[in-house]
């Protein structure tokens, strides 16, 4: 998303603001907008010439319970459900406190997000959630137009402005140090600089289990903010569980939005080039990714039916398979042996694994991997038998890096020994504490509007130094 008419974007820094907001995804828009309304002069920095990072380039998927949507779909769901969920997802690693404080505040994050026009569409059930609770929401407009009622209210968008070093008195943080060695003095620093997936070298130090892995997300998510904050002694939260995602086609190409498909979900069975399966396709697909990975050669297919085909649905990015067929990134055959050849299997190995899951599924027996259900615990496996038979390259893709900043639970960053590094705050995929040890779909996006809102409100309560 570049720059688009009415939003408050300029070129000229001002050398003082009140709150100074670093990235222009959703967590840095939230905190911008929240300062703004708390009567501060903000300010958000850029690195990039758009906005947008990560957050525009994913499925757009929040974790919310309790909302009008899921009212108006039946679906029973309650803050404690989701805390439940949390607190089990995360395998009990998860900061309690950072737990509490999303179940307090997400439902008026959603309400506020609304009150500022986000509209968000059909819900459905992904990973970890015992109750459908994945809001899609149109990314890009949402952070229109948090950006819009910021700049209402006057606050300011340089692009193209990275910050390079924050600045510190020996107390606290002062402002920041642009890469052209301009500076910006402020009351408070937010950092909303996102996550790492865009840069090896801190995946190597972090995660050199995802060293085969694809990786997608915002081009200026590098961790600037993190060594920035890190050069000051900040603590860091749930590195050792950075995780990948399967199902995301594992060749360059150019209808590849990022999210992939994930037809396991709707009766497709996984299979490495060897023709065998290698896990249980219902698991969470932050496993199934790990399972991939370990395969020879990384590269594993989804191989599924006329069945599931008709399961697609091109709402929902993961179960877009016809849409996937249209763009040419199925391979598909009349027979199961027809398919084997297309992928270039061993002869006689994926008509092997075909036969023998129908077999157990007919017979009643228990399956080889223990799959039971389709995903999670719901759903039903099916028989693959139902031409015409399709196949998706699939690789598991590092999209979020789900660890970073230690936090207090107003956002602000802290050192080593617990101690809040003095007026620096920070939020969204940069921060740390919140998933623990697994992850629940929409709680990054869901993470970076709510703690976004609340890192913003509580930075403009520091004492400010400036009139305007
Ligand atoms: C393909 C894909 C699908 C996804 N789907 C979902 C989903 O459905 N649900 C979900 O919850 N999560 C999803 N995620 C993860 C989620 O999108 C991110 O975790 C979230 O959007 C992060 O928001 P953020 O505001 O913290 O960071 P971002 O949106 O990444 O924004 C950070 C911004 O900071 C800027 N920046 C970086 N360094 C500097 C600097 N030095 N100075 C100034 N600016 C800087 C960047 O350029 C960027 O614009 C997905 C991610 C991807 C890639």
């Amino acid at each position: 998303m570049s720059a688009l008419p009415g939003l408050p974007v300029e070129t000229d820094l001002p050398g003082r603001v009140g709150v100074l907001v670093l990235g222009a995804g959703l967590a840095g828009c939230a905190a911008l907008l929240a300062a703004a309304e708390a009567g501060r002069y903000a300010l958000l920095l850029e690195k990039t010439g758009e906005i947008g990072g990560s957050t525009v380039k994913s499925a757009g998927l929040s974790a919310f319970a309790g909302t009008d949507e899921q009212a108006e779909q039946g679906i029973a769901d309650s803050v404690e459900l989701l805390r439940e969920d949390l607190v089990e997802v995360g395998r009990g690693r998860g900061d309690p406190a950072l737990i509490d404080l999303y179940c307090e505040h997400q439902l008026a994050a959603y309400r506020w997000l609304k009150e500022h026009g986000v509209r968000y569409g059909e819900i459905h059930a992904a990973s970890g959630q015992s109750a459908p609770r994945s809001h899609p929401a149109d990314t890009t407009r949402m952070l229109h137009l948090l950006l819009a009622a910021a700049g209402a209210r006057g606050a300011r968008v340089v692009l193209g402005a990275p910050a390079h070093r924050l600045l510190h008195d020996g107390a606290r943080v002062t402002g920041v140090r642009l890469a052209d060695g301009r500076e910006v003095l402020a009351d408070a620093v937010v950092l909303a600089t996102g996550g790492f997936s865009m840069n090896p070298e801190l995946l190597a130090a972090f995660a050199p289990q995802m060293e085969n892995a694809l990786r997608q997300g915002g081009a200026g998510n590098q961790g600037d903010g993190l060594k920035m904050a890190m050069a000051l002694g900040a603590g860091l939260r749930d590195t050792p569980y950075i995780k990948g995602t399967y199902g995301h086609y594992h060749v360059e190409h150019p209808d590849e939005d990022g999210t992939g498909i994930l037809a396991v979900y709707k009766g497709a069975i996984a299979v490495n080039r060897e023709g065998r399966r290698f896990v249980d396709e219902s698991r969470n697909y932050k496993e199934i990714g790990d399972a991939a990975l370990a395969q020879p050669g990384v590269t594993t297919w989804q191989v599924f039916d006329a069945r599931t085909m008709a399961l697609a649905n091109d709402e929902v990015p993961i179960y877009e398979f016809a849409g996937r067929e249209r763009a040419g990134m199925l391979l598909s055959s009349g027979t199961v042996a027809g398919l084997e050849a297309a992928i270039g299997l061993p002869g006689g190995s994926l008509q092997r694994t075909v036969a023998e899951y129908n077999a157990a599924l007919r017979d009643g027996r228990a399956d080889a991997f223990g799959r039971a259900h389709l995903s999670g615990g719901v759903g039903d496996p099916t028989p693959i038998d139902r031409p015409p038979f399709y196949a998706h390259p699939s690789g598991t893709v590092v999209l979020a890096t789900y660890c970073g900043l230690t936090v207090d639970t107003r956002m602000r960053v802290l050192d080593w020994w617990g101690e809040p590094i003095g007026r620096l705050y920070a939020a969204g995929e940069i921060t740390g504490g919140f998933h623990g040890a697994g992850y629940m779909t929409g709680t990054s996006i869901g993470k970076s509007g709510v703690f976004g809102r609340l890192a913003g409100r509580n930075a403009a309560d520091e004492e400010s130094e400036l009139q305007w």
